[in-house]
């Protein structure tokens, strides 16, 4: 199976494994008890969260480990909406982890304001300007987006909130997987990680926030992550994020050509937020006139793994709202699929799925079932 489906998740790499190894076996201790086997495993735990922090360009105590994106994304939305009610601006492409908290607040009683893209799914800076007002509590962008790899200019998004007080959240799960995220010149109030996207193990990230003390927790318990994220801290897995996050800086020029070789390969089909700055090593294509389902269904017979749209809308057959608010038809949102390659996707495997492709294509408009 050649596995082109890396922004829904990847395989573990080499090195997250060989470093998780022993905190899986004989350094298992409960980093929170002062015995030797407990030392050791909160070793682990404080050298993979300064990896991290030294990686990402912060300070180790703004590294709050969690469950994984969702989780970080949900702990930013809700910690730094606070109460009393408010505002909050929130763009219209944001991942459901970062939607349905901002849908959960809007039942409660909050104001949403949905900042909307333009035809490449990159929002409207101006608009984005006329939208943030002084004492909203929060403003939430994601800097690459898991559909289209659309890259938002966090920058100056976050100069925007910063001249106005407004904290921003950024989702910088797909963005980190394979580009140098850089937390201090970002510029955002947090930022949300998961290891999983970036070749780490599943079921752990991390929210880093430049004022920890402006969170709330949402999981109360043993006070562990300084009161921020209570339970049983996954040693293994925050040792695996940190080595993955280290395994995957500096390949995106690989991973990039490699996008750039599959779209060139393919030029009848149209690539979608062509126009935008995107992810390295991402593509969403459009083909008229076919099913993205059967699409999906046909190659994965042909030992090719790639995505009808967003594995994150689990099993969902609906439009994804990303490719709705940028304008699309539901007929043609129906009709992308989406390739994503990861740190060990070779040349073959890119020239063997584009004439697949090409072929599963013929045969679905030739009335095929799949
Ligand atoms: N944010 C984005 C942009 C994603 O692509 C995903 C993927 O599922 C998530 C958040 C959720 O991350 P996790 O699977 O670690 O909960």
């Amino acid at each position: 199976m050649v596995y082109l489906d890396h922004a829904a998740t990847s395989p573990l790499c080499d090195e997250a494994r060989v470093a998780m190894e022993p905190y899986l076996t004989e350094r298992f201790g409960n980093a929170s008890e002062p015995h030797a086997p407990g030392r050791l495993a909160r070793e682990g735990l404080e050298r993979a969260r300064a990896q991290v922090a030294e990686l990402l360009g912060c300070e180790p105590r703004q590294v709050v480990f969690t469950s994984g994106g969702t989780e970080a994304d949900n702990q930013a939305v809700f910690g730094l909406a606070g109460r009393p009610l408010g505002r909050l601006v929130v763009s219209a492409v944001e991942h459901s982890a970062v939607l349905e908290p901002a849908r959960e607040l809007e039942r409660q009683g909050f104001d949403v304001a949905w900042a909307g893209v333009d035809s490449d799914g990159v929002l409207d800076v101006a608009a984005f300007e006329q939208a943030v007002a002084s004492g909203d509590r929060l403003a939430a962008v994601m800097w690459a987006n898991n559909v289209t790899g659309a890259l938002q200019p966090v920058a100056e998004l976050a100069a925007i909130c910063a001249e106005r007080g407004v904290p921003l959240h950024v989702d910088a799960v797909q963005a980190a997987a394979s580009l140098p995220v850089d937390f201090r010149s970002g510029g955002a109030e947090t930022i949300a990680l998961s290891a999983h996207k970036m070749h780490g193990p599943k079921g752990v990230g991390a929210l880093i926030a430049r004022d920890p003390a402006r969170l709330r927790p949402l999981i109360w318990g043993g006070g562990q992550e300084s009161g921020l994220r209570s339970g049983t801290e996954n040693v293994a897995g925050v040792v695996g994020f940190a080595a993955a996050l280290a395994a995957v800086r500096g390949k995106s020029d690989r991973r990039r050509e490699l996008r750039d070789r599959l779209e060139r390969a393919l030029p009848e089909l149209t690539v979608v937020s062509d126009g935008a700055d995107r992810l390295p090593g991402h593509s969403l294509l459009l083909v008229e006139g076919v099913r993205a389902e059967l699409l999906v269904l046909s190659l994965d017979r042909a030992g090719y793994a790639v995505s009808a749209g967003s594995a994150c809308a689990s099993g969902d057959q609906e439009p994804s709202h990303v490719l709705l608010a940028q304008g699309m038809t539901p007929d043609h949102a129906r009709s992308v699929i989406r390739v994503s390659i990861g740190i060990t996707t070779t040349e073959s495997e890119i020239d063997g799925f584009a004439t697949e492709l090409r072929d599963a294509i013929e045969r679905l408009r030739a009335g095929a079932l799949v």
